[in-house]
C-alpha cells in the first residue's frame, strides 16, 4: 500500500523535475537574454559614436571662439580706423595689414568649421539610426520580458498545483521509506523506486534471476526489495 502510494508520489516527482526543467529552459528566457543582448551592443556603439561626436562638438566649439575672437578684433580695427584717432599713416598699414591677417585666419577657421560640420553630420545620422534602433529593441525587450513572466506564472502554477498533490500523497508514505527513496531518486536520474513486471525491474529494464524474482515476490510485506543491478526499490 506504502509503495504503491510511493510509485504514485515519484510520478508526481518526476512531473515536478519535468517543469522545474522547463522553468529553466524558457525559450522565452533566451529571447529576453538575446534582447538584452543586442540593445546593449546598439548601447556600446551608441556610446562610441557619442564620445565622437562630443569631440567634434568640442572642436567646433573652439573655432567658433577663436572666429568670434577674429571677428571682433577685426571689427575693433576697422572701427579705429574709421575714428579720427586712427594715427599716422604707418600705424594706419599696419593696423590694415593686420586686419587683413586676421581676415585670412578667419577664413581658415571658417573651413575647419565647415569641415568638422560635414564630419558630425553622417556621425548625427548613424546616431539618429542607432536610437531609432534601440527603441525598437526596447520595446521588443519589454514585450519578450512580458511573454517571460506569464511563462514563469504558467509553470509556477503547474508546479504548485502538482506539489500541493504531491504533498498530499507523501503523507502517508512512512518517512524511512520516503527518505530511502530520496536519496534513491537523488542518486539514479529522478527515478528511486521501480515496479517489477514480469520479473523485469522498470527502473533500469533488466530482467532479475528467477530466484530473486521468486525472493522478492514472497518477502514480507514490510520489507523493503531492491533491484541488485541499479539499486532501486523494487516493488512487485
Ligand atoms: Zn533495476
Amino acid at each position: 500500500m506504502a509503495l504503491d502510494q510511493l510509485l504514485q508520489v515519484q510520478d508526481l516527482d518526476i512531473e515536478l523535475d519535468r517543469v522545474a526543467y522547463r522553468l529553466r529552459h524558457l525559450p522565452e528566457r533566451e529571447a529576453v537574454r538575446a534582447a538584452e543582448e543586442s540593445l546593449s551592443s546598439v548601447k556600446a556603439t551608441t556610446a562610441k559614436f557619442a564620445e565622437e561626436r562630443s569631440v567634434l562638438l568640442a572642436e567646433q566649439e573652439s573655432l567658433e571662439r577663436q572666429i568670434d575672437a577674429a571677428s571682433s578684433r577685426i571689427g575693433a580695427i576697422e572701427a579705429r580706423l574709421a575714428s579720427p584717432a586712427a594715427g599716422s599713416y604707418r600705424d594706419q598699414q599696419a593696423m590694415g595689414s593686420e586686419a587683413e591677417s586676421l581676415a585670412r585666419r578667419r577664413s581658415e577657421l571658417e573651413d575647419d568649421e565647415l569641415e568638422v560640420m560635414e564630419r558630425l553630420e553622417p556621425l548625427e545620422q548613424t546616431m539618429t539610426s542607432l536610437d531609432a534602433q534601440a527603441a525598437a529593441i526596447e520595446a521588443n525587450l519589454n514585450q519578450r520580458r512580458a511573454e517571460l513572466k506569464l511563462a514563469e506564472e504558467q509553470l509556477g502554477k503547474q508546479r504548485d498545483e502538482v506539489a500541493a498533490r504531491r504533498d498530499e500523497l507523501a503523507v502517508d508514505v512512512p518517512p524511512e521509506l520516503a527518505a530511502t527513496y530520496y536519496r534513491l531518486k537523488a542518486k539514479l536520474g529522478g527515478v528511486g523506486v521501480a515496479r517489477l513486471v514480469d520479473g523485469m525491474c522498470s527502473g533500469c529494464h533488466l530482467k532479475l534471476p528467477a530466484s530473486e524474482r521468486d525472493r522478492i515476490l514472497h518477502s514480507p510485506e514490510d520489507q523493503l526489495s531492491f533491484c541488485e543491478q541499479c539499486g532501486r526499490i523494487l516493488v512487485p
